[in-house]
């Protein structure tokens, strides 16, 4: 070895984090071992791309590195595995960054989303492992050792190498081809991975659709087909959820796909996939509103791996690919903000999936069922962004009511047709859940009436429905407001209390409630409970009051709410006639504290029930003591 040759190698330490996630990988992930060919070989892919970008981009020619490929080569006896790509490669800086650190929120991401799913499960699915951008090190399931040998154009080769313990090395080489080349030995139980065979087959099975040619012991491995080129009639269903799987890192095969050749002022294809389930990230994630959207190819080349402006924001769950002729190349990702062929092509394929949602909902509502549960909290935001498309929006909501049973919808049109009777308004009930809202007084009246009411369970809900104001002319109200009309009801009065006897009760609610109440007044409502609490004319929905107060995370003091009390309820009654006997039985205040502190219970608004137990303790007492004189 010349002296100019002599090599130094430096020795790096994993970061904690780095080392917790290596170690869970190599003792706790082995579900889908192969799973490792998947992110070596989309790895390579990613850099191939990169230079086929810059070369398209830059008027580069092919000259350093020829053909764009990835080989693969393997030695059965050896148990070896060698994966090559002539992709941009790493400098050393590049090495260091990118396997060496944790500088993505990915990694810890990931270990979380591990915690959640490990035990009793029986091991990890590593198909976790690409979903958080840290699917090199899936490697590690099937080796105890990898040589990484990469250069980047104008930078010095490097070889990087770890067995995944604590540490990593890094040496300067002499290696002319730009490109990546990770070598290893394979455990005795990961051997079949130097199969052919079975190597083959897992290429077919995850990566078939890379769009560079793989080759395995110098034979091409996968059939390049750009899957949305191809007429529809083309196109075998299996063929179709493989490649939603390879693009959008799902496991599940896709609940429905729409393919789109449309030619006109803007042409472009595109086939679009609605996911089965929300992703995780979509629910937890903070960047699942900046990393989402198909991705867009102009002419063959791959522009954005997630476009976010070809879709608004509220159809960011819909993944796939759209491909057009009608940009440059060279499109920077600032010209494909502003592009007026891009907000071209985003107007049409919003209407595009809007009617792709109509036609599910019309042909297959189970399948819209499952979308809805999935997205509709999500699709709902557009009412209050996409004015262009929000009457078709209003269309497609659902809701439970109280006419449908658990997990059945009803949609605006279908409550105005069963309207009941010169019912002019549409009624609705916001709450936590089902449950909770069935058991709300203020159902009573409409429950007796027969009048349905819609009943809101998704937290989005609260904000976007009282936006509609009215549907077919009729105006949405939440019936927990103190200003619904009950017109009918007098019918049956005549077992109730007459005003006199009111009087006093209405007096001394209001005296014994003070300023925690707006008003105490008579219900025309009730039917089976003797109280129950309303919203005044401009009061906030409940619901939302209670999301302000979380998110605001203080006592923010709610609104002053309206008591109802129902003049025909046996305890109305009952405290009528104690307050006519002795307004300063200490048992009538006690009971009206209880009747305001069951109310707001029901609501699920009550803080702290201690005051409420001991108060029903001495209810009790004063109940069972008549009993025994
Ligand atoms: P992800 O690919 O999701 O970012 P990985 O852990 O698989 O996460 O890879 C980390 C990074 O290492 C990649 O983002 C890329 O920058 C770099 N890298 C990995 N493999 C290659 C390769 N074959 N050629 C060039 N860069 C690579």
């Amino acid at each position: 070895m010349s002296d100019k040759k002599q090599q130094k190698v430096q020795e790096f330490e994993y970061k904690a984090e780095m080392k917790q996630l290596l170690n869970l990988i190599v003792h706790s992930l082995y579900t889908h071992p192969e799973i490792f060919l998947r992110e070596l070989i989309s790895n390579a892919s990613d850099a191939l791309s990169k230079v086929r970008f810059d070369q398209l981009t830059e008027n580069k020619t092919e000259e350093d590195g020829g053909e764009l490929k990835i080989t693969i080569t393997l030695d059965e006896k050896e148990r070896t595995f060698v994966i090559e790509d002539n992709g941009t490669g790493m400098s050393e800086e590049e090495l260091i960054a990118n396997l060496g650190t944790v500088a993505k929120s990915g990694t810890l991401g990931f270990l979380q989303a591990l915690k959640e799913q490990q035990p009793e499960k029986g091991g990890i699915d590593a198909n976790l492992i690409g979903q958080f951008g840290v699917g090199f090190y899936s490697v590690f399931m099937v080796t105890d050792e990898v040589t990484v040998e990469t250069k980047a154009d104008d930078a010095q080769g490097c070889l990087w190498r770890s067995s995944g313990e604590g540490t990593y090395t890094i040496e300067k080489i002499d290696r002319e081809k730009r490109g990546t080349r990770i070598s290893f030995t394979l455990k005795e139980d990961a051997k079949e991975f130097a199969e052919a065979y079975r190597v083959e087959s897992v290429i077919r099975k995850y990566s078939n659709f890379v769009d560079f040619p793989i080759y395995l012991d110098n034979k091409r491995a996968n059939s390049i087909t750009a899957l949305w080129q191809r007429p529809k009639s083309e196109l075998k269903e299996e063929e179709i959820n493989e490649f939603y799987k390879f693009i959008s890192v799902d496991y599940q095969d896709p609940l429905d796909h729409l393919h789109l050749s449309l030619e006109g002022a803007v042409s472009f294809k595109a086939l679009l996939f609605l996911p089965k389930e929300a992703p995780m990230d979509m629910l937890y994630q903070q960047g699942a509103l900046e990393n989402h959207g198909p991705q867009l190819y102009v002419r063959k080349v791959m522009i954005q791996h997630e476009c976010k402006e070809l879709l608004p924001e509220y159809l960011r769950f819909v993944k796939g690919v759209v491909e057009t002729e009608d940009l440059p190349l060279n499109v920077s990702r600032e010209v494909v903000q502003n592009s007026p062929v891009m907000a071209k092509i985003r107007q049409i394929l919003t209407t595009k999936i809007i009617g792709w949602f109509e036609s599910l909902a019309q042909d297959h509502p189970e399948k819209f069922r499952q979308f809805y549960k999935a997205f509709g909290p999500v699709v709902k935001i557009g009412l209050n962004t996409d004015f262009t498309n929000r009457e078709k929006l209003i269309e497609l909501l659902r809701f439970e009511s109280t006419a449908t049973e658990e997990g059945e919808f009803v949609t605006l049109r279908e409550y105005v047709e069963r309207m009941v009777g010169d019912q002019k308004e549409i009624y609705y009930l916001s709450g936590d859940n089902r449950q909770q809202m069935l058991s709300n007084p203020n159902l009573e009246y409409f429950r007796k009436k027969g009048i349905e009411v819609l009943l809101l369970a998704d937290p989005v809900d609260v904000f976007v429905i009282p936006s509609i104001n009215e549907y077919d002319k009729k105006p949405l109200k939440s019936i927990e407001k103190a200003d619904i009309d009950f017109k009918a009801g007098d019918e049956e009065k005549k077992d109730t209390l007459s005003k006199n006897m009111i009087e006093p009760v209405l007096r001394l609610f209001k005296d014994t409630l003070g300023d925690r109440v707006e008003d105490v007044v008579e219900s025309h409502r009730l039917v089976n409970s003797p109280v129950t609490l309303v919203g005044g004319k401009d009061a906030m929905d409940p619901q939302i009051e209670k999301m302000l107060r979380m998110m605001k995370q203080s006592d923010m003091p709610g609104t002053k709410k309206v008591l109802e009390i129902n003049p025909s309820h046996a305890v109305i009654k009952n405290l009528a006639g104690l307050c006519l006997l002795n307004e300063n039985d200490p048992l009538i205040r006690t009971t009206m504290n209880q009747l305001y502190e069951g109310a707001l219970l029901l609501e699920g608004s009550l803080e702290g029930t201690a005051d409420f137990v001991s108060r029903m303790n001495d209810i009790i007492e004063a109940a069972t003591k008549q009993a025994k004189s």
